[in-house]
């Protein structure tokens, strides 16, 4: 096992960092071993990048959801405004789904840091 800085975001995703020291299984040199253990863990003030998207459409499908409910009060005027509404609230909701599992696969992928 070798220790690697670990990045923590706010959103509480993290990714790996530097690469900080060797541990004692065998390697070759200038090798790592290939199994990554955590040298310290370093927070960061800003969510990930899959978060901060997720949380961008989130926000304007929110925008969207307040709009037709206020158009939803005078439908013969606002037919086509809900109707586009409509539209784009799908396409968000689909595209936020659509990341969620991307950020999911990406972490799982990484698996869970272990303290040294
Ligand atoms: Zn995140």
């Amino acid at each position: 096992m070798c220790y690697y800085d670990n990045y923590k975001y706010q959103c509480n995703d993290w990714k790996w960092g530097n690469f900080r020291q060797h541990c004692n299984a065998e390697y070759r040199q200038g090798e790592t071993c290939g199994m990554k253990m955590v040298y310290q863990t370093v927070p960061l003030a800003d969510k990930c990048s899959m978060c901060d998207k997720i949380e961008r459409k989130q926000r304007r499908l929110e925008k969207h959801k307040s709009d037709y409910t206020r158009w939803a009060a005078e439908p013969h005027k606002y037919r086509c405004s809900m109707e586009k509404a409509q539209d784009e609230m799908k396409a968000l909701v689909q595209e936020i789904q659509r990341l969620i599992g991307e950020k999911q696969a990406k972490y799982h992928m990484v698996g869970n840091p272990r303290r040294a």
